[in-house]
């Protein structure tokens, strides 16, 4: 892919802490000399509150034209009957592959989340006295996460298939697909249950490497590893497809701290980070991590790492380290 410069990203700053860490993200964007159109989206619940409308038609056709997305956060509108709006998002663009890398000073492992099925089919029947939810796995669905994971995997060092088959029938399905995508591609696996590896990822998560697993499973242990290594304002994600992507800090729009200036800005640094070396230009994808990994240690940290950084002083720290470098 050629450089980053002739490129259009699609900038959702959404509501809550959305607009503070993405505001980080650019600046450090800007810092790390990253060239690229900025398309401003309004989508979520501010636009909601505005027009009735989470999100428009012409806004899906916005993202789609966009080369990727950066994404900060976006609170549901308090409607039972709205879609949410990133699972639309998710569908539409077929960004069926979540990927959640977790890196702190002696972890470093990465979830692999299949995002466009599973629990979060979207087929559901809601009645007063019993409602269901279809939860849908496919072979292809499998096929293409296992894929994705064994890309990941083939580089480090192993592939661990969470899976639930014990119980969930429709979970062997899943299994078998991922473990015969690992057989054909070489790559070392093993498989685990998903109540196991919710312990392991507490009590030894040195053992993990590359996870892969279905939707709901995946969207539980990510905010558990969060916990791990230390907070969710740590945490980066890509959403990719095959002709869409989508970067997004972990965490959600936090309204319990929004507007305070101490939102963690770190996830949403990284996921532009991933959007760089998405973009094509690894060197700028490791100067920005680098930089980060430099202002943690240097103790650049929000509250919610036990530091007294506010959000802005955070991301100057990170700006000022990449000059260094
Ligand atoms: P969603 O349903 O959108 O995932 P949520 O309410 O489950 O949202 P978050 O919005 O991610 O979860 O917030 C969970 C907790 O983590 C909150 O107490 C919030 O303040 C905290 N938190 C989330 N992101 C950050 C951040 N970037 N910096 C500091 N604290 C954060």
């Amino acid at each position: 892919m050629s450089g980053a410069g002739s490129k259009k990203v699609a900038v959702v700053a959404g509501d809550g802490i959305g607009p503070e860490v993405i505001e980080s993200a650019l600046a450090v964007l800007d810092g790390a000399g990253a060239k690229f159109e900025r398309v401003p989206v309004e989508i979520g619940l501010a636009r909601w509150k505005r027009t009735g409308l989470a999100m428009a038609e012409e806004d899906l056709a916005a993202l789609k034209e966009c080369d990727c997305i950066l994404f900060g956060a976006i609170s549901t509108p308090p409607d039972p009957n709205y879609e949410s709006v990133l699972l639309r998002i998710r569908k539409e663009l077929d960004l069926y592959a979540n990927i959640r890398p977790f890196q702190s000073q002696d972890l470093d492992f990465i979830i692999v989340r299949e995002n466009t099925e599973g629990l979060y089919s979207g087929l559901e029947e809601v009645g007063v006295e019993e409602s269901r939810t279809l939860r849908v796995i496919t072979r292809r669905g499998s096929q293409r996460i296992a894929e994705i994971a064994c890309d990941l995997a083939i580089a480090r060092r192993k592939l661990t298939i969470i899976h639930k088959s014990n119980a969930l029938k429709s979970d062997c399905l899943f299994l078998e697909t991922c473990r015969a995508v690992a057989v054909r591609r070489g790559v070392p696996y093993e498989d685990m249950l998903v109540d196991a590896a919710a312990y392991n990822l507490v009590i030894n998560p040195k053992r993990f490497d590359v996870l892969v697993t279905t939707n709901l499973f995946g969207d539980i242990l990510s905010d558990e590893a969060a916990g791990v290594i230390g907070s969710l304002g740590l945490c980066s994600s890509a959403n990719l497809g095959s002709d869409h992507a989508l970067f997004e800090p972990i965490h959600g729009s936090a309204p319990d701290i929004a507007g305070k200036g101490i939102a963690n800005p770190v996830g949403a640094i990284r996921s532009a980070a991933m959007m760089m070396q998405w973009l094509g230009e690894p060197k700028k994808a490791r100067l920005i991590e680098a930089a980060v990994q430099k202002a943690l240690a240097c103790g650049a940290k929000t509250p919610d790492l036990g530091g007294k950084c506010r959000t802005r002083e955070v991301t100057e720290a990170v700006v000022d380290c990449m000059e260094i470098f």
